[in-house]
Formats: C-alpha cells, structure tokens, sequence
C-alpha cells in the first residue's frame, strides 16, 4: 500500500478554526508536518517568527518568488502569503503527511501540480458563529474583520472544487474527522497506482506458471 506521504491542503474561511484545528492535529499525531508559510503580513499578538510564520518584507518576499523558493503564493487581504518549497519536498520525501494550511487560490496551483493532493475546506456551523469566533479572536480590528467577511464570501463560490468539508463545530470531533478522512485518502486506487501495478504483474506471473 501507498506509505508515501500525501500532501493535505486546509482551506477555510478566517476565523473558522483551521489554526487551531492544525495544532491539534500536529500534537496528536505522528505523521503530519504542518508547512510554516513564508507571509509579509504583521505577526499578531503572541505569534512567534518561525513558529506561525515566517514574518518577511515584501522585497524578501518577492526574492523568494524569483528563485522559485515557493511552492504557490497568493495575495490575501493586502499582503502575500506562500508556501516554502524545501520543507515541502523533504517531508514529503520522508513519508510524511504534509499540511498546507492555505487559501483557495493556492489550493488550486497546488492541486494542478500535484494531481494526488487531498484538498480539504473547514466550514464554521453557521456565520454568526463565525463572526463571534473573528471577533472573539480579538486579533483584527473591525475594518480587517469586515474584508476577510467580504472574501469569505468570495471563497464560498470555490468550495466546490474541494474534496470535503469538515464543520469545526466541536473542535475534537473535528480533529478526528480531519484524522479519518486523510486515513482513507490513502487508500484510493489513484494513490496506489504503484501497489497496484505491482499485485497485476504478480497475478500474470502467476497465471503463467500455473498453465
Ligand atoms: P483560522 O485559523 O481559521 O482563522 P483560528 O484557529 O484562529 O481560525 O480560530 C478562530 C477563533 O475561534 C480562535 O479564537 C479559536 O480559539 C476559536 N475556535 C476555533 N475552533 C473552535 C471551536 N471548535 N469552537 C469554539 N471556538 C473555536
Ligand atoms: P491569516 O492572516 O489569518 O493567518 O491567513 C490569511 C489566509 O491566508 C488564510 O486563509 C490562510 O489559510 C492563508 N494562507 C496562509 N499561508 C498561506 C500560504 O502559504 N499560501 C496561501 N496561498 N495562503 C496562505
């Protein structure tokens, strides 16, 4: 079977508990490495360069694009946020499953490059829950709050294109849900091509001797 690690993307609208979710998902199991993006976005109280994020200048940025340092990248709200492309590769490499907690633009490059990406959108239960977790967050001042709002709206129309939602109503149901559907995404044929190949040849081998 495929002991490879798959890449995992995480979209959600702001606010509905993806970082939180990621977190837990990191501290409760072996397997994920959770991909810190490269943003030139201000940290947020409490937020720690290297652990978040990593916390850049847009020139930084933008020489990160030129060499080809980053997966995907996006604009979000007034500032880039992008994938570093190393980590990624290492702990893919490694057998890892590796998170990418990102928005719908990125998700999208990242399902054109790599065709066998899980692509997964956590929904909040309903949008007052939503704005009470943004604004209970108390991280954003009410005009931030306001555009990301606006850009959920925005995203909504994309969550089609995704894989699953998960509603992160209570959040260790959630986490488990996220666990179980990423356990079964290993199984589907078209991430087993290999293993597959492999029994088919054995099997022809097989009837040959027999005959
Ligand atoms: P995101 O990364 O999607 O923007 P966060 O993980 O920062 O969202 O969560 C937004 C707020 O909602 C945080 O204050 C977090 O503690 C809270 N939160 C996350 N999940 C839940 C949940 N299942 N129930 C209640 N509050 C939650
Ligand atoms: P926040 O400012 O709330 O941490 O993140 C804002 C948005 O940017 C979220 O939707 C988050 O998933 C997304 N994001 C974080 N890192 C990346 C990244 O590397 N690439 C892309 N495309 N989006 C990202």
């Amino acid at each position: 079977m495929n002991h490879k690690g798959i890449l995992i993307v995480v979209s959600g609208f702001s606010g509905a508990g993806k970082g939180t979710l990621m977190k837990r998902l990191v501290q409760e199991y072996d397997n994920y490495a959770l991909s810190i993006s490269a943003t030139t976005r201000a940290p947020r109280a409490g937020e720690e360069d290297g652990r978040e994020y990593f916390f850049i200048s847009k020139d930084a940025f933008e020489q990160k694009i030129a060499e080809n340092g980053l997966v995907e990248y996006a604009a979000y709200c007034g500032n880039y946020y992008g994938t570093p492309r190393d980590y990624v590769e290492e702990q893919l490499e490694a057998g890892k499953d590796v998170i990418l907690e990102i928005e719908i633009q990125g998700a999208l490059k990242i399902r054109k490059q790599f065709p066998t990406a899980l692509l997964l959108f956590v929904m909040p239960p309903d949008i007052q829950e939503l704005k009470h977790r943004l604004t209970g967050r108390g991280t954003e001042t009410p005009e931030v709050i306001d555009r990301r709002l606006a850009r959920a709206a925005e995203e909504a129309e994309g969550i089609e294109k995704y894989d699953y939602i998960v509603v992160n109503d209570d959040l260790e149901t959630c986490v488990e849900q996220l666990h179980e559907i990423i356990v079964a995404a290993h199984n589907t044929p078209f991430r087993n091509e290999e293993f597959i190949e492999k029994i088919r040849k054995e099997l022809k081998v097989l009837a040959k001797g027999e005959k």
